[in-house]
């Protein structure tokens, strides 16, 4: 799994599958049902940390299910698989806008969905329309209303794949969407250029509060262990500085969350995923 994720961690998986299309994606998840292997469907695993022992089961990815389609007057909707930079791109062809946020979030709406994934206080699921999901071997929309969701997080039921998400837009000059993205990806150039692999912050911000903040009065900035550390750029990514297991990653996050609780009495929640074996 090191090969599918940015924090470049994690043992073999199983199974490996890439479905085609809906057809073959139910037909997969079938066969998996009745020989009971469990299945985890990822995007492009820039928020999860995969354990060394790698994951019992199948590994589903949806980059083959990337179309963006206009559904009707100011809605467009997007499969699990499409970039997030493509559909912001999409709708600023279109003249449309508000979800620029998400231009520089490295991934697929896929796994945005699944995060919440945001950005300057603001979050792709107050932007979402309706979710169309697997549940269950059936194909359903659900509307944001029938969901619980919150910050950097929306409650699926195991098994449950996200297949596409639409969102209903704003009207938008296309040069002021060019702009906003523009902008977007300047400040993560200058803020988060951390010269190594990272999963982006590895810790949620807990209410009112900076992680980083909170990391740095911990005296945590630079921390190492193996080949894990605390970014000396941005001190909640946790990077990748050669050949760091996903153990190191776990020690090192144990020894932030004892340092800032002992520090400040505030206990860090990881936002990375964490899956598969020790
Ligand atoms: C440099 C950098 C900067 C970042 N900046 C931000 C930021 O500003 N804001 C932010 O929110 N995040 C940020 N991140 C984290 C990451 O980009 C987001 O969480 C992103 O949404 C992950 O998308 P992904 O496709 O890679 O999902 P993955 O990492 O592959 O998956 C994430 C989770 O979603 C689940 N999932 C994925 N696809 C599906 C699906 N189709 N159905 C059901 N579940 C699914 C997976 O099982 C997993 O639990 C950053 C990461 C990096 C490396």
């Amino acid at each position: 799994m090191s090969l599918h994720t940015s924090l470049k961690t994690g043992g073999p998986v199983d199974l490996y599958a890439i479905p085609e299309d809906t057809a073959d994606l139910q037909n997969l998840l079938s066969w998996l049902g009745r020989q009971n292997i469990p299945w985890l469907p990822i995007g492009k695993g820039y928020n999860l940390l995969v354990r060394d022992g790698g994951i019992r089961g199948a590994v589903i990815s949806l980059e083959r299910f990337d179309r963006i389609d206009v559904i009707e007057e100011g809605v467009i909707r997007a499969e699990a698989g499409a970039e997030n930079l493509a559909v912001v791109r999409f709708a600023q062809r279109i003249g449309r806008g508000g979800i620029g946020f998400i231009s520089g979030i490295p991934g697929t709406i896929g796994g945005a969905i699944k995060m919440n994934a945001g950005a300057y206080g603001e979050g792709i699921l107050e932007r979402t329309e309706y979710l169309t999901l697997l549940r269950g071997g059936k194909i359903s929309d659900y509307r944001m209303t029938e969901l619980d969701y919150g910050y950097r997080h929306l409650r699926l039921e195991d098994g449950d794949i996200v297949l596409a998400a639409a969102f209903r837009l704003d009207e938008r000059e296309p040069s002021h969407t060019e702009e906003e993205i523009r902008k977007d990806l300047e400040l993560r150039r200058s803020k988060h250029n951390v010269g190594y692999p990272s999963a982006g912050s590895f810790f949620k911000n807990p209410h009112g509060q900076a992680a980083w903040r909170l990391i740095d009065a911990a005296g945590m900035r630079g921390e190492k262990v193996g080949g894990a550390q605390v970014s000396e750029v941005h001190s909640n990514f946790l990077v990748n500085t050669g050949n760091a297991t996903a153990q190191d990653f776990l020690d090192l996050a144990a020894i932030v969350k004892n340092a800032v609780f002992a520090s400040s009495g505030v206990k860090l929640e990881e936002e990375v995923r964490i899956v598969g074996e020790t």
